[in-house]
């Protein structure tokens, strides 16, 4: 028996075999869930099209309009029916913002940063919880950025801040429909998302030296997170971030 057994979960996010939504495509899968995955444009659907299997339902949907989720969201559900959780793994930021300093950063990249990155969760939860049942769930991804000043996170940073703080309002806002929110603080993985960020050798070297047992958490150890967090056996865990990160915000 798996702890997501006849359970149908979205999966926004997974670019390539190192993305942390793959970590968690694959940990669902192994607990007995079925995924439907949404992706960004053509260019990522090709990558998906090379290692997610043709049974798999995948929808295009680009977060930065939040009508393109709406309409994603409603395809989704005319076609699978209704679901039970959704995974966010989704952040964006100007590459120039992810260097240097925070006052480089203009008012229009500043605002495509939340909009991607924070925006994307609350209209993510407010056309998911039309198409959620009740006691499903959904999991975000944050990094420990929005609450030290890690270098060149910057914008990224103050998006990550806002979006841990969306994840309490909407946990308080779909509790009426015993929909949870929560969020996975992960550690450093090299991905596409980390090779934006200046120096994101440095910022990965720092993060695997300071975990506990100086080894990186791999995205397996993500996706399993994200999989008790989506099941019925976490359903006290309520508009939390759970650090999944071998320790390394600890030192
Ligand atoms: P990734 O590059 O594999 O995934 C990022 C995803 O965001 C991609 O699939 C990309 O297509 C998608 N995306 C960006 N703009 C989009 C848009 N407009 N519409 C739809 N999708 C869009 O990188 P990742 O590191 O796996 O990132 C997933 C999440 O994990 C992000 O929120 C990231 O901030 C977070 N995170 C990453 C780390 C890390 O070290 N890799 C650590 C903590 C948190």
């Amino acid at each position: 028996m798996g702890l997501l057994d006849n359970k149908k979960i979205i999966i926004m996010g997974v670019a390539n075999k190192s993305s942390l939504a793959f970590g968690c495509m694959q940990a669902i899968i192994e607990q007995g869930g079925q995924v439907i995955l949404t992706y960004q444009n053509e260019r990522m659907k090709r990558s998906l099209d090379r290692f997610v299997d043709d049974a798999v339902l995948k929808v295009e949907c680009d977060v930065s309009n939040p009508e393109n989720i709406k309409t994603a969201f409603a395809t989704i559900n005319q076609t699978v029916g209704k679901v039970d959780g959704i995974v966010h793994a989704i952040a964006y930021a100007d590459k120039r913002d992810l260097a240097n300093e925070v006052t480089d950063s203009t008012l229009d990249s500043f605002a495509l940063a939340q909009n991607i990155s924070v925006y994307s969760l609350i209209a993510t939860a407010k056309y998911g919880r039309e198409i959620i049942n009740e006691n499903g769930s959904i999991v975000t991804l944050t990094y420990m950025g929005s609450e030290r000043a890690i270098p060149n996170y910057n914008v990224m940073g103050i998006a990550k801040a806002g979006l841990e703080s969306a994840v309490r309002y909407l946990a308080r806002d779909l509790a009426s429909q015993a929909i949870r929110v929560n969020a996975i603080s992960a550690g450093a993985v090299k991905t596409l998302a980390v090779t934006g960020v200046k120096n994101h050798g440095d910022l990965i070297k720092m993060s695997n030296e300071r975990a506990v047992d100086g080894v990186g958490v791999t995205i397996e150890e993500v996706g399993n997170t994200a999989a008790f967090l989506l099941s019925p056996i976490a359903s006290g865990v309520v508009g939390d971030t759970i650090y999944v990160d071998k320790g390394t915000h600890l030192i």
